[in-house]
């Protein structure tokens, strides 16, 4: 249920984010009446829901399934050395729960199919979107559109990484950007430090549009190549042939 105001130990607790060039009050009060789903819950989309937590979003849903194994522990920074060979969840929804008391953590310990995507999305406010199979992000971009709900798609390969903003119905979609699948290398490299730093950035694009704070990405990819030490932004087109969000789709969905 919405609340009309922030007690005092939260407005202390967020007391360093509020101000001019950060949150107002009424956007922090935003953040705590939303609901954010991040899936997966690994080395982009762990700090990402931790941003989440700390920064005061209302209600945070993770969802990551099957065991943490040693590899995952060079970016997994909601695990630890004691979950190898351990279920991620409920640990990493527990972690998280130790951040913010004035959050609601729910923890789903499997990657959702279509049908459980589109019932959690239509539960929340954004989707972050951390998934690395293209299939999965294909998924929770279809879901999205479906139910109207701002999309963050967070991509990482080495030490490189992608930021894409949906605004359904207005901006591109993930299937506008990438019309045909891309090939997935199983087990791809990658350095924690740039999962961490997609994750935070996919966060804050999260923070913004929920509490109404600067201005979205929406409609731009943002590629951050740090192998090279480029960032560079691409402003991104609609597809009207887009079989997720184009003109053939609108119009079979609405005949
Ligand atoms: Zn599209």
């Amino acid at each position: 249920m919405a609340v009309n105001e922030l007690s005092p130990d939260e407005l202390a607790r967020y007391a360093r984010q509020l101000g001019p060039g950060v949150l107002s009050p009424k956007g922090q009060l935003r953040l705590k009446n939303s609901a954010a789903l991040v899936t997966r819950t690994g080395g982009m989309g762990g700090p990402a829901a931790l941003s989440l937590v700390t920064a005061g979003v209302g209600r945070v849903i993770v969802a990551h399934g099957g065991p943490m194994i040693s590899p995952d522990l060079n970016r997994q920074i909601l695990g630890c050395e004691q979950l190898v060979g351990g279920p991620r969840m409920p640990a990493f929804a527990e972690y998280l729960r130790t951040m913010n008391r004035f959050v609601a953590v729910e923890g789903i310990d499997h990657e959702p199919d279509d049908q459980e995507a589109l019932e959690l999305v239509r539960r929340v406010d954004v989707v972050l979107s951390c998934a690395p199979t293209f299939d999965e992000r294909y998924r929770l971009n279809r879901a999205a559109v479906a139910a109207g709900v701002p999309l963050i798609d967070a991509a990482q390969w080495g030490i490189s990484g992608t930021l894409v903003a949906v605004d359904p119905g207005r901006t591109a979609c993930l299937e506008c950007v990438y019309p045909e699948e891309p090939e997935f290398e199983k087990d791809f490299p990658v350095v924690g430090a740039i999962s961490s730093a997609i994750g935070a950035l996919a966060a804050l694009e999260a923070i913004k549009i929920l509490s109404g704070t600067g201005r979205p990405m929406f409609g731009r990819l943002w590629m951050i190549d740090a192998y090279q030490g480029i960032s560079s932004i691409v402003e991104l087109q609609r597809r009207a042939d887009c079989p997720c969000c184009g003109a053939a789709r609108a119009a079979t969905t609405t005949s």
